[in-house]
């Protein structure tokens, strides 16, 4: 076994995503706790162009499986190209981003390897040579410190938790091709439809708009996705809006949707449920827009407005359209 900490980085079409970076970070600082490096694993097709940036946040060596059966993820292939790699690398914690396909992957690789495994993990700490691993439980009520009985260690972690070291283009990486050999793929990606426009994926954003029931009707989504534009922003949307079948379910922020930890995080006549406050609840700054002075969203916010949304969204929308024309 190595001190050694693997990250899985994750490309979509062809670049990787922002937390690669920030395993990368928080992979590294562990490792040099432990007197070990931070390295990386890219799987993919025509990729050995794309990992640079990989190096210069900080990881050691990068090792790369680069076969037309990559180009697409599946689990099988991934989990057979991955497992042979933990196998032979032992590295002694493996982070992959909490991501829909790291969701995925990251169970069938522990079981394939008989390994354990903390999912959505937000902290680690090594204390006397151990690690433990915190991660928010029962919709984010409660956080347990976990410690896994198998090694490598593996867990899974929240995109916007960890910030990314700094960039820093000096550095290089030792870089080693991997047998790439997917093996027996039984589930076969064949098409990958992509939604119509650009859409800020919601569990990476770093500013996510919100609306809810207060917004009355699908036709009002418009205000967020204004003052979305504006801002950057990711929209979302609480369970009564998704069940009013205003917004996908994609756009679901909460329990049974998705969990966002944005920079800032902006709600729009959302009440604040359990439910809906354990998908953003550990998002750095929280506005919330509401007309009921009591609602529960107000408890969890660092600035609350009480007031009308549909006066409100469309001022905050000005404003910001002002700041930008001034630069
Ligand atoms: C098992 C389970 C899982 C669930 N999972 C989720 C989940 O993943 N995500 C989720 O969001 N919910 C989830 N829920 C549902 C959750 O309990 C709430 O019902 C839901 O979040 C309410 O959505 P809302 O805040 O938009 O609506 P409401 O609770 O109806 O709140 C609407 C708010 O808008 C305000 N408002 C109305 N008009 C205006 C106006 N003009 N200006 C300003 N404010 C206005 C009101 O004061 C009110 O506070 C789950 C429930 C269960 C039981």
């Amino acid at each position: 076994m190595s001190n050694n900490v693997l990250v899985v980085a994750e490309m979509r079409e062809g670049t990787l995503k922002k937390m690669c970076f920030e395993l990368i970070g928080e992979g590294k600082r562990i490792a040099d706790e432990l007197d070990g490096a931070v390295d990386a694993v890219v799987l993919g097709h025509e990729v050995s162009d794309k990992m640079e940036p990989l190096a210069h946040y900080g990881a050691k060596k990068i090792y790369v499986a680069d076969d037309p059966a990559l180009a697409n993820y599946t689990a099988e292939g991934y989990t057979n190209v991955l497992a042979r790699l933990i196998k032979e690398t032992e590295p002694i914690l493996v982070l992959i981003g909490a991501s829909t396909q790291g969701k995925d992957l990251a169970p069938r690789l522990a079981a394939r390897l008989a390994l354990g495994l903390a999912s959505d993990c937000t902290g680690f700490e090594v204390r006397d040579g151990e690690l433990l691993i915190t991660r928010p439980i029962y919709a984010g009520k409660a956080i347990a410190t976990v410690k896994e009985e198998t090694t490598p260690y593996m867990a899974t972690v929240r995109p916007n938790v960890f910030t990314p070291l700094e960039l820093d283009t000096s550095l290089a990486a030792q870089v080693e091709e991997i047998p790439a050999d997917a093996g027996e793929v039984r589930a076969k990606v064949k098409d990958m439809i992509k939604e119509a426009g650009e859409r800020i994926e919601l569990t990476e954003a770093d500013i996510v708009v919100s609306g809810g029931r207060g917004l009355k009707g699908p036709e009002n989504f418009a205000l967020i996705e204004e003052l979305a534009q504006i801002l950057g922003a990711a929209v979302g949307a609480s369970r009564a809006a998704v069940d009013a079948g205003w917004k996908h379910h994609s756009y679901q922020v909460g329990q049974t949707g998705k969990v966002v930890t944005p920079t800032l995080y902006i709600a729009c006549g959302i009440s604040g449920a359990i439910q809906h406050l354990a998908g953003m609840k550990t998002s750095k700054y929280i506005v919330a827009i509401n007309k009921d002075p009591d609602a529960p969203i107000f408890r969890v916010a660092d600035y609350g407005i009480v007031g009308d949304l549909f006066k409100v969204v469309p001022v905050l929308t000005e404003e910001f359209k002002k700041m930008k024309a001034e630069g």
